[in-house]
């Protein structure tokens, strides 16, 4: 199951706008679905699903991620295996294509969770990571929309769209968990969102469920919502839909909170509940592959 951010997305009115952003997730959840059904890990799969959304301009990730107040990159990226609470995050990554890789490494060679700026920078060197420039990372249409941003001042109605995640089960059972972005339009200079946060805009667990998260990030940080979602499956004993649903409820009630979730639970039953206008996202239940922008299913 995939996502590519919850937010308004003004310029995306209809099927047509639509149309790239689902046919880039559609092809995204084919690859996944090829490495889980030749016998890869949930964790491969979450991974890998993740590297193509960072590559893809269209998604605030990776290549083409939202800039910040200076005009700058700085990406965050978490991933979570479910099989023993292991997990790597990196944040304001500047010069790395695919943060989740980094990520992931973080998690298998440092000994450590969570790597931020200059120390994430020496230890991706140190383990053969090449930078790229900054012109890789940032787009035409980023630029335009951090100058359209800087001139209205209020960019708060187009700022939340973006971020990308990815959450799947392989046939072992096993649960596994990412999520990477560039963050909000016009952030602060060394503003960590949740998506590099352990239980609030990722998290796994063999036992519950995988989450990725989406939205205001500082919503998601406050509630420690991925966690949140596991728990009520745990301690409440919901399904995926409800533990999603009331999750919802929560960050709406607790802190006016805006963005979305996708969740797969260890039954494999997928959920997707957001609260914004659109929320890219898509999933394969049982065989069957759906993508979706706002509310309706468009395959
Ligand atoms: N959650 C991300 C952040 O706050 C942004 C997003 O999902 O659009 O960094």
């Amino acid at each position: 199951m995939l996502h590519g951010g919850a937010g308004e997305m003004d310029h995306v009115k209809n099927e047509k706008d639509a149309a790239p952003y689902l046919a880039g997730l559609r092809a995204y959840l084919e690859r996944g679905r090829e490495i889980l059904q030749t016998g890869g890990s949930a964790l491969d799969a979450v991974e890998t699903c993740t590297a193509l959304l960072e590559d893809d301009p269209l998604f605030n990730a990776g290549r083409g991620a939202a800039l910040n107040e200076r005009g700058r990159v700085e990406l965050d990226a978490g991933i979570m295996d479910g099989r023993g609470l292991n997990a790597g995050a990196v944040a304001q990554i500047t010069n790395i294509a695919n943060p989740v890789r980094l990520a992931r490494r973080v998690m298998a060679e440092s000994g450590h969770v969570l790597l931020a700026g200059a120390g994430a920078a020496q230890f991706a060197a140190s383990q053969g990571v090449e930078s790229v420039p900054d012109g890789y990372l940032i787009t035409e249409r980023r630029l335009e929309q951090y100058e359209k941003a800087r001139a209205e001042k209020t960019p708060e109605r187009d700022q939340s769209h973006g971020t990308v995640g990815a959450v799947a089960r392989d046939r072992s059972g096993d649960l596994a968990a990412a999520t990477s972005t560039g963050g909000l339009v016009c952030k602060k200079p060394g503003r960590i969102g949740d998506s590099p946060l352990i239980g609030a805009g990722v998290y796994a667990d063999n036992r519950t469920c995988a989450v990725s998260a989406t939205g205001r990030g500082e919503d998601f940080m406050r509630t420690v919502l991925a966690k949140y979602i596991a728990d009520l499956i745990e301690f409440n004993r919901l399904d995926a839909a409800s533990a999603s649903q009331k999750a919802m409820e929560y960050l709406d009630k607790r802190v006016n909170g805006r963005g979305g979730v996708i969740v797969i639970d260890k039954e494999g039953c997928c959920s997707a509940r957001f609260n914004t206008r659109t929320m890219i996202h898509g999933w394969i239940e049982q065989g069957r592959a759906a993508t979706v922008i706002w509310t309706g299913p468009s395959a």
